[in-house]
């Protein structure tokens, strides 16, 4: 008897474990069938919103952050994600997921690697960098490959800076990189320390420079990045690509950050706050009182046009604002979403026209 409640207890345990263990797709805030975008771009926030880096001290945030790691790397891939989707957590027993280092899978995530082991090392400044984008190129999205000149590491001394490889012990301080300096004033005798000017502090010395670099341990190159620019990207809008600033053997790179800026040209008469669009379209004196007339204007997309027009007798306000519901710029990440499009219509007066011109009208 007591063994059987013993099982029952044990049961109720077990079953509560099991129970405790959050639904993968839950953790990463997305619904079962997400795709593989979605799963990404998931992970991309939440990594870096849990990361214990942007938390310290905070025991629940690193819960997190490793709950976003495992359900990631099961997700990410087509073999476990069926597993999982078939059979939940029990699919996962046997050689399932949990095996990678949560820091391990983010530093594979977010390029540049690394993770735990380099820190420590000081990082270096970001490099910004920005790009000009059109209007309709940002309505339209599309995949932009940049280069971009930076600061690497020599490939030819790959950052000692010596042509052989070896780097001599300055004999101005011993390797010390500094040098005591005595001075005597009157009575007084005064030491003090300075850093050594032979070396400028660096301990060591250059016998025979890198003929690349000239010592200088870096050269400048040229790196290419992709940057998918998404339908309806905001006018400003920055990407960041970690540590891949300008590099120097002193430190660890920091990031380049590429900003698109919506580029003041090829807008093609529209202009645009957040998701709507707007526009003004002239209307001579006799259009607006008496109708009548039909536009066609090119629109953003390349291909479709904006159609207004008014019946014969249909007379327009100057200052009247026409809202074409749903016409304005893609929602980013929102399929088949967009803002608004508000069309301004001015009366373009006829000054100096004649009495007869006026007559007319
Ligand atoms: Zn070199
Ligand atoms: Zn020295």
């Amino acid at each position: 008897m007591r063994l059987a409640i013993q099982a029952v207890f044990l049961l109720a345990t077990l079953m509560w474990l099991v129970a405790a263990q959050a639904d993968f797709y839950a953790v990463l805030g997305l619904k079962k069938g997400a795709s593989d975008k979605d799963i990404k771009k998931a992970y991309r926030t939440l990594s870096k919103k849990y990361h214990p880096d942007k938390n310290p001290g905070n025991e629940e945030a690193h819960q997190t952050f490793i709950e976003i790691g495992e359900a990631y790397e099961v997700l990410s891939d087509e073999e476990k994600r069926g597993k999982y989707d078939k059979f939940g957590h029990e699919g996962l027993k046997n050689g399932g997921g949990g095996g990678t280092n949560p820091f391990d899978l983010f530093a594979q995530f977010f390029g540049g690697g690394g993770g735990g082991q380099r820190r420590g090392v000081p990082k270096g400044p970001n490099t910004e960098t920005h790009i000009d984008v059109s209007m309709k190129r940002m309505f339209k999205g599309f995949d932009m490959d940049l280069q971009v000149n930076l600061q690497g590491i020599c490939s030819s001394c790959k950052g000692s800076g010596s042509a052989d490889g070896v780097n001599h012990k300055c004999d101005g301080c011993d390797g010390s990189g500094v040098v005591i300096q005595v001075a005597q004033m009157g009575m007084m005798i005064q030491k003090f320390q300075q850093q050594c000017p032979k070396c400028q502090g660096k301990g060591h010395l250059i016998s025979n420079p890198c003929n690349k670099c000239g010592g200088q341990k870096v050269q400048r190159e040229d790196r290419k990045y992709n940057v998918y620019i998404e339908p309806g990207t905001p006018r400003v809008h920055s990407y960041s690509f970690e540590e891949e600033a300008d590099k120097s053997p002193d430190h660890v790179a920091g990031d380049l950050i590429v900003q698109v800026r919506e580029a003041p040209t090829e807008n093609m008469g529209y202009r645009r706050r957040r998701n709507d669009l707007f526009r003004t379209e002239a209307l001579s004196l006799k259009e607006a009182l008496h109708g009548g007339w039909t536009r066609k204007i090119p629109f953003l997309d390349e291909e479709s046009e904006v159609v207004l027009s008014r019946k014969k007798g249909e007379p327009t306000q100057h200052g009247h604002i026409e809202v074409i519901k749903n016409h304005g710029m893609p929602q980013m990440g929102v399929d088949d979403s967009h803002g608004d499009l508000y069309i301004k219509y001015v009366i373009v007066m006829p000054m100096g026209a004649s009495s007869k011109v006026r007559d007319e009208l």
